[in-house]
């Protein structure tokens, strides 16, 4: 591990001004994932801004939807009354994530920010634009199994491992993040950004910007959702493929869809057209097999990975089956 000094904030400017002009400095949040990279030494922080003191944790009503400060564990979101019985979904893809221990630990904002599980990622002596920009992609040609089957570049084909943020996506949330010029909202699905040229640059976060929360809109799919995450063991692995399926629902039709996919690309995939087939569809096999070509129509499996092409067509007809059954409980 690299040498660094260390900082401890106490409120949003504190920390703000302790990474202002400073691009080797880092904000340390429940450090699940970025403490494991340090170790590594594939994260070389020059500055660490332990950012858990920050009152960020708090989950509350707000605008008729809710606010979860960045801070919170996702553990404590998970089993949140008003996340369970308004947001299922989140519940769910938090309960499928890591382990309870991890959970305990791991913030939101930290979740949205954790990086790839691309094994070349962590293994120093190969390489890795992601890692170190210009060496070259060692999962290309390498062994591909877990890597990205849409939306990937010559450059990088690693996936993002969230559970949280597929749901995210699902449920139309937005992050806000706080910087020097102010405080702005950023669409979950803008916030993660597909790898092209520059695969080191994970988000559309600015250099010293913080999250600051995560806002859900007025609650949507409570009685109709359903996480499915498919992975090589049962318990604590990151998704091999993973489907967030919310609908709304009157009188036998579906009025109103959301499904995201998580583990085929560099960030959560949503199409809207996908969403579009289902909107005023009768539920059935017929239009779940028509949402999974659109959402897989540009889908380019690579040497190792054709195999997830077919899991998550499947992934997505279970989960648009088992939302219209009805939420299941987390
Ligand atoms: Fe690095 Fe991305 Fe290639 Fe993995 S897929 S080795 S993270 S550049």
């Amino acid at each position: 591990m690299n040498a660094f000094t260390f900082a401890r904030a106490v409120d949003v400017k504190d920390a703000l001004q302790a990474v202002h002009g400073r691009p080797g400095a880092k904000f340390l949040g429940g450090g699940t994932n970025l403490v494991d990279l340090m170790k590594e030494g594939v994260e070389r922080p020059e500055h660490l801004v332990d950012v858990n003191r920050l009152p960020l944790a708090a989950i509350e009503e707000s605008h008729g939807g809710l606010r979860i400060g960045a801070l919170a564990r996702n553990s404590d979101v998970a089993e949140h009354p008003l996340v369970k019985q308004r947001y299922p979904l989140l519940s769910q893809a938090l309960l499928s994530g890591a382990s309870p221990q991890l959970r305990n630990m791991a913030t939101v904002g930290g979740n949205l920010m954790q990086r790839t599980r691309c094994y070349y990622f962590y293994d120093t002596c190969v390489p890795c634009n992601k890692r170190h920009p210009g060496s070259g992609c060692a999962a290309l040609n390498g062994f591909n199994r877990i890597h990205a089957i849409l939306g990937a570049s010559d450059a990088c084909v690693a996936v993002h491992p969230s559970d949280m943020c597929v749901a995210l996506l699902a449920l139309d949330a937005t992050v806000e993040v706080q910087g020097a010029e102010g405080t702005r909202q950023v669409p979950v699905a803008g916030f993660h950004r597909l790898p092209g040229e520059v695969p080191e640059q994970d988000t559309t976060l600015a250099p010293e910007e913080l999250i600051t929360a995560v806002l859900l809109p007025a609650p949507a799919f409570a009685a109709h959702s359903h996480y499915i995450k498919v992975r090589d063991r049962a318990s604590y692995a990151f998704a091999l493929v993973s489907v967030a399926a919310g609908l709304e629902m009157k009188d036998q039709k579906i009025t109103r869809a959301r499904v995201a996919l998580g583990g085929v690309a560099h960030k959560p995939w949503s199409v809207p057209e996908a969403n579009d087939l289902l909107n005023g569809s009768t539920p059935g096999d017929q239009v779940y097999t028509s949402v999974a070509n659109a959402l897989l129509a540009d889908a380019k499996p690579l040497r190792f990975n054709a195999f997830k092409v077919e899991l998550v067509r499947h992934a997505i007809i279970r989960a648009l089956t088992i939302a219209v059954e009805g939420t299941q409980a987390a």
